[in-house]
């Protein structure tokens, strides 16, 4: 059994081998990927349910790896956060989804207002509300245009500098979102600590609607408590009519999901817009 045991441990420091190649690896593409210009945002529409209009629209950064083809976020944005490449990888996303928007103003086209995801590692790389700033001000662009989606675990951090920094981006105009709500534990009792605009359900409770009282309860819970609050209900993960119904039913106006549209090129979003 010692041999048994002695082979085991190779495979598993071969494997663990393998696996810090790759990360190195992959974080030396990401870099250059960051200044090879091979990073990509995808556009996803929120879109009022009642009548299908749009109401605004969420930036997602994909990866047009050279060898591997378009990456979704997943591969790659964990590997960034651990080598700190999130903070120019963060401000790309921003200063590109600003740019867009001027883009499409610039055609004559009515812009909705747009999200862009940040990760909490960028703030405590740099100043989120300076780096803000600067992309609205170099592009020219209403901070109301702008919403920041945040996910939820914002309220592990009980980190004082972290409110400073969302206050002072709630003051200059700039919208809050709250992503993925539902999914931590300990949120409910902070979520008045914070100014947040909007509330993002989570797609796992919308996909439990059908049906099903529990996830019924979930979405009228959270409807309830960001009335209470002053925000706005995004639904996401909107994949069929059920769940449109269902939304509806409960009070729920404001969907995303592929049932309206995937998330598209900037390309092809501009033509949607002209059309
Ligand atoms: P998220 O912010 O919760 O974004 C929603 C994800 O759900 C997106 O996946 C979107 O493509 C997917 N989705 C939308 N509608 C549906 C649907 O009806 N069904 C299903 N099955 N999926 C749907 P994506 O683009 O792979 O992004 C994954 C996550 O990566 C995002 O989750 C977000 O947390 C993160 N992310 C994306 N872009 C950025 C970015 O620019 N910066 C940072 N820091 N994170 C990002
Ligand atoms: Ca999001
Ligand atoms: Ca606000
Ligand atoms: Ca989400």
């Amino acid at each position: 059994s010692q041999q048994r045991l002695s082979v085991t441990w190779t495979q598993y420091t071969r494997a663990l081998e393998q696996h810090t190649r790759a990360v190195v690896t992959t974080t030396r593409e990401l870099r250059s990927a960051l200044e090879c210009n091979d990073l990509r945002l995808y556009y996803q529409p929120k879109v009022d349910m009642n009548d299908g209009r749009l109401v605004s629209a969420e930036a997602l950064l994909r990866w047009q790896h050279p060898e591997r083809g378009l990456l979704p976020p997943a591969a790659f944005i964990p590997l960034a956060e651990q080598s700190q490449l999130i903070a120019p990888m963060g401000e790309w996303v921003l200063r590109q989804a600003c740019q867009d928007m001027r883009q499409w103003q610039d055609a004559g086209l009515t812009v909705a207002p747009i999200s862009v995801n940040i990760s909490l590692v960028q703030f405590q790389l740099g100043s989120v509300p300076d780096i803000v700033s600067r992309a609205l001000t170099d592009f020219g662009i209403a901070p109301h245009q702008l919403t920041l989606e945040i996910t939820e675990s914002v309220f592990e951090e009980h980190c004082e500098a972290l409110k400073v920094d969302l206050n002072a981006i709630n003051r200059m105009g700039v919208k809050l979102s709250l992503d993925d709500f539902g999914m931590g534990y300990s949120s409910l009792g902070h979520l008045n600590d914070y100014p947040f605009d909007e509330i993002k359900i989570d797609k796992s409770f919308i996909w439990q609607l059908s049906g099903r009282a529990y996830g019924q309860a979930i979405v009228k819970a959270v409807h309830a408590i960001a009335e209470a609050i002053g925000a706005q209900v995004v639904a996401e993960g909107v994949e069929s009519a059920e769940h449109v119904e269902a939304l509806q039913r409960l009070g729920c106006w404001i969907g995303q999901g592929f049932y309206y549209s995937r998330p598209m090129p900037a390309s092809q979003w501009q033509i949607q817009l002209a059309g």
